[in-house]
């Protein structure tokens, strides 16, 4: 049988250990094709070099996971319809806007017999409903796609240090343990879970608890009061989740997926970092300004995460029924001082 080739779409910060994770697998195990292509976006290094040819001569992105080789079977490929043209496995792992784009300009230029993974935290909010981004990906392109989400802060994963994960899937289980498999390594153990919205959407949701977290690491509230914040918020995911899908498990907010990313967001994400430095400065400065002078070209997946939530709900007229994800979205526009999250949690914790 011919051997599964794989494309990573995405080569951030995740996207490159993602990359790493795979190339590990794909170099030993028999049925994978050593080589993976990974498409990359092209930019130009202050040296005037371009990111993709600096990532072939050194076998590291030197922009977004500086450090850490890739392994050398990850081939950077600048151009996308190129990158995947081979490939039967396609990992998505970009940050959440530009994944319809994407998806588009590659209508018709993917195998007819791919199969897809989106590690992405996201969702986008349309006229005719709500979109998970591995739905989008799925109709877009009229192929599967599962999920994998977990407690991943992935400059940790790129040191080897210990991490689970999980696998969301709809229907075949064996193309879910396909996933497991090319992910699964001794310091990153990966489980599947037949709930692919629940899982998805807690990695997707608790990016806005975190926004939360930073917004109370920046106002000095301290412990108690976050894990407040981060109770309230758990309990908003949960009947968000419940809300969208009637089907979502309540067990695969205990796999890693769930509480584990949730902590793990709250402590040492990107979000919580931006929204603490936001809060310190009174709300004067705006998101857009400090994930560019603190992230340096990686993307926040929160704020716009917190922005669709309040459509959603505003559609719904169920705003008032989710006090912490409402009152984010309003700090992160200036509506509301940071300083408001405090305010409302008693009222948060007495209808919760
Ligand atoms: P990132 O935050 O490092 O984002 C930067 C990437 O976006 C770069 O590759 C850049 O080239 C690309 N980009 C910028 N403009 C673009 C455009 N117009 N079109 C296409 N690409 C463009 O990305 P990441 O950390 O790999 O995150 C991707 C997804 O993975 C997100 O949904 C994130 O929530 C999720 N995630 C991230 C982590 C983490 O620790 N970084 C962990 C788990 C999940
Ligand atoms: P941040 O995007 O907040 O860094 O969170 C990363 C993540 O999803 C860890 O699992």
């Amino acid at each position: 049988a011919s051997r599964h080739r794989v494309a990573i779409i995405g080569s951030g910060n995740w996207g490159c250990v993602a990359a790493r994770l795979v190339a590990f697998n794909t170099a030993r195990l028999e049925s994978f094709h050593d080589e993976v292509r990974m498409w990359v976006y092209e930019e130009l290094l202050p040296t005037g070099e371009k990111l993709s040819d600096n990532i072939n001569r050194t076998n590291e992105n030197l922009k977004y996971l500086p450090g850490i080789k890739l392994g050398v079977n990850v081939i950077p490929d600048p151009d996308l319809e190129h990158a995947v043209e081979q490939a039967n496995m396609l990992v998505f792992v970009t940050p959440h806007q530009f994944v319809e784009g994407i998806c588009k300009r590659l209508i018709g230029r993917i195998r007819h017999n791919a199969q897809a993974i989106s590690l992405i935290k996201g969702m986008e909010v349309k006229t005719e409903g709500t979109w998970m981004i591995s739905k989008l990906i799925s109709n877009v392109l009229g192929i599967n796609c599962c999920v994998l989400m977990g407690a991943n802060l992935a400059n940790e994963i790129a040191e080897e240090k210990f991490s689970e994960a999980t696998v969301g899937y709809r229907g075949d289980g064996e193309i879910a343990q396909r996933w497991v498999q090319l992910f699964s390594t001794p310091y990153f153990l990966v489980s599947a879970v037949q709930d692919i919205e629940g899982v998805e959407l807690c990695g997707t949701l608790k990016n806005v608890v975190a926004i939360a977290a930073g917004l109370v690491d920046g106002l000095d509230m301290g412990n108690n009061t976050k894990a407040a914040i981060m109770r309230i918020g758990l309990r908003e995911m949960l009947a968000f989740s419940k809300l969208l899908f009637p089907s979502v498990k309540d067990s695969t907010f205990l796999e890693s997926c769930g509480i584990a990313d949730l902590i793990t967001t709250c402590f040492g994400g990107r979000n919580r970092k931006v929204a603490e430095a936001f809060a310190r400065c009174g709300g004067k400065r705006s998101f857009d300004e400090l994930e560019a002078e603190l992230l340096q070209g990686q993307k926040l997946q929160g704020v716009s995460t917190a922005k669709e939530l309040y459509e959603v709900l505003g559609h719904r007229g169920l705003q008032g029924f989710f006090p912490l994800f409402t009152t984010v979205h309003e700090i992160c526009i200036g509506h509301l001082p940071p300083s408001a999250l405090v305010e409302c949690s008693s009222e948060m914790t007495s209808k919760f």
